[in-house]
């Protein structure tokens, strides 16, 4: 029997699907990795983890990702080498 132990089942997985783009312009970007979508572009990183906790996916950006249609994506911008067009 297990007692003193607390389990969290309320609260959502702590790992991180949000993926951080540090900008040159020093605006950071955080996107979803499941929907896909930019959740908020911030001067200040530490802005956004509230903005992360409160992003709820859009069924539709989750269905646009699932089907491979989504822009950005989010896994090819972690390895992106492709730079701005001037
Ligand atoms: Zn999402």
């Amino acid at each position: 029997m297990i007692v003193g132990y607390t389990q969290h089942t309320m609260g959502l997985p702590t790992r991180s699907k949000f993926v951080r783009r540090h900008n040159q312009d020093g605006s950071h970007d955080s996107i979803c990795t499941d929907c896909e979508t930019t959740v908020a572009s911030v001067e200040n990183e530490w802005q956004l983890p509230p903005l992360e906790s409160a992003h709820i996916c859009d069924p539709m950006n989750l269905y646009r990702a699932g089907q491979g249609q989504a822009i950005p994506s989010a896994k090819s911008l972690a390895v992106s080498t492709n730079s701005v067009p001037n």
